[in-house]
């Protein structure tokens, strides 16, 4: 069994306390690696080497950074199939899935690579004889923390623009998915970067998360993850006036008209539902379906869902592979067990299958509830399962959109119709950062992704992502001055 060390400094060291922690595979309940139990002490050393490394790493020119990012989406793309392995035994990926996945990560390095070389600050005409230009600048350390639903990519996301805009990083990344993170600096570790540019620290979100969250030498936090802990991180961060980025959950609508193409709607949605077993922020959290459609949605979303192969994440047919671990599951049954107690119709599934090899691993069926209501808790909470709610049938636009709206999250909605003007309606006024119409799309790093109200702060990919990881500073000039001194 492989025994991990984590990245410090350049330096591959056990936690300070000699702790560590093992790692399970979600098919097999396996144990299949160890990595260091890392504290307070391990997160002063790591922000430490970041601090260290900054004035090294941020003087660099612009061009020089993005050269070496573009080392690393090559070494992205040439170990993807290991990567990819490594997502499927501890995360429990399809590996047909996973190492496209991987490879993909790249595109985060190159793009960011390009684009940061023509991120142009402004000169602003603030008087006939003053220049005042406005420049970008790196933040300083800034600390990562990760969840574990797309262990690889929600790393990728923060570290490409962080660390080509000049920033160091201390990366804290989910305790039960930490081995991509661990591989990733051992990929990093060949390019012979300042030591303390990029450290990973292993270990518990209430010691190690909290302490990068809280501490004086860390200038920013980027964060995906739960909102419960995103407010931990919030509150923790005010402590030093740290800039924030956080990506949050979603309960994302998924509204089906009178006039949408009802098949594709269901075969786009469905696949997005059921990837990654439901373990994904942009999942359909509720399905709003017009009464005119609602009984041929409902029987083509149960066909699909019976057609779903669940099984072995290993075997190239598998579409749908484990939950993440046995914690999590007991929180998706939980789930299902309150839909049944509060009154939705369990129509499908909501079972642990019993038949090899899934008699072992943590798995749960695709599962349907129809006549879910807002107040039920499978109605407004996020389940992060392969659970379908399909909420109460509707004939009204503007109450649908009401519905819609009515929700601490904003992440993420779907519209379905054949008629454009009502697709834009529905989208103006939707409140969330994503609006996708007649798709189940999500994009990739020219796009700017990020949630309304809880589901978070700021947005990753694009510019708009770039500028999350940068000080803006005004530098103003009196061209007057010397003549006055002469
Ligand atoms: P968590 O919030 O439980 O954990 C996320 C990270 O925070 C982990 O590294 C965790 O460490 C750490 N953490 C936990 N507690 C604390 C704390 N008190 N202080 C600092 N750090 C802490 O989220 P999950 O890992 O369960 O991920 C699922 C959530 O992520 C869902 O809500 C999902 O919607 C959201 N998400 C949002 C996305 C978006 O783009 N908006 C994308 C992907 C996911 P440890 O693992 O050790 O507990």
């Amino acid at each position: 069994m492989k025994q991990y060390k984590m990245w410090i400094a350049g330096k591959w060291v056990e936690a300070e306390s000699g702790r560590r922690y093992p790692v399970f595979n979600p098919a097999t309940e396996e144990e299949i690696a160890q990595v260091p139990l890392g504290g307070k002490d391990d997160v002063d050393k790591a922000v430490d080497a970041a601090r260290k490394a900054f004035p090294l790493w941020s003087e660099k020119p612009q061009s020089e950074r993005s050269q070496i990012a573009m080392k690393i989406a090559t070494l992205l793309r040439e170990n993807a199939k290991e990567l990819g392995m490594i997502d499927t035994l501890d995360h429990g990926t399809p590996l047909l899935r996973a190492i496209p996945k991987a490879a993909g990560t790249a595109e985060w390095f190159e793009w960011a690579a390009y684009n940061s070389r023509s991120l142009m600050g402004n000169t602003v005409p603030s008087g006939p004889n003053e220049l005042a230009y406005l420049q970008r600048e790196p933040i300083g350390v800034v600390a990562l923390i990760t969840p574990w639903n797309l262990p690889l990519l929600m790393i990728i996301q923060k570290l490409a623009p962080a660390l080509i805009l000049g920033n160091t990083c201390v990366i804290k990344p989910p305790s039960i998915d930490s081995l991509p993170a661990l591989k990733l600096a051992e990929l990093l570790d060949t390019l012979g970067l300042p030591p303390g540019t990029v450290n990973v620290i292993t270990g518990p979100g209430s010691t190690v998360g909290e302490a990068l969250a809280a501490h004086r030498g860390v200038d920013m936090v980027a964060f995906t993850g739960s909102c419960e802990t995103g407010k931990t991180i919030m509150a923790l961060a005010s402590q030093t006036v740290k800039r924030l980025q956080l990506e949050l959950g979603g309960k994302n609508p998924v509204i089906i008209l009178d006039d949408a193409d009802v098949g594709a709607a269901v075969s786009a949605m469905m696949m997005f539902q059921f990837a990654n077993s439901g373990q994904i922020c942009a999942a359909p959290g509720r399905f709003f379906v017009h009464e005119k459609v609602y009984d041929e949605f409902l029987e083509k979303v149960t066909v699909s869902s019976k057609k779903m192969v669940v099984g072995d994440p290993m075997d190239e047919k598998t579409q749908m592979g484990p939950l993440v671990s046995a914690e999590h599951r007991d929180k998706v049954e939980g789930y299902i067990k309150s839909g049944i107690d509060e009154g939705a119709k369990l129509v499908f599934g909501g079972k642990r299958p019993t038949f090899p090899p899934m008699n072992k691993g943590y798995y749960v069926t695709p599962t349907i509830f129809t006549n879910v209501t807002q107040t039920m808790k499978i109605g407004r909470e996020e389940i992060f399962g392969p659970v379908v709610c399909v909420m109460e049938k509707f004939n009204s636009d503007d109450k649908v959109i009401e519905m819609a709206n009515d929700t601490t999250f904003g992440l993420t909605s779907y519209v379905w119709t054949k008629d454009n003007a009502r697709a834009m309606r529905f989208a103006n006024k939707i409140a969330a950062g994503t609006v996708v119409l007649n798709n189940a799309g999500s994009g990739g790093a020219e796009l700017p992704w990020g949630g309304y109200k809880e589901s978070g702060i700021g947005k990753e990919g694009s510019l708009y992502g770039l500028y999350e990881y940068t000080n803006l500073k005004r530098i103003q000039v009196d061209l007057m001055t010397p003549k006055k001194q002469m």
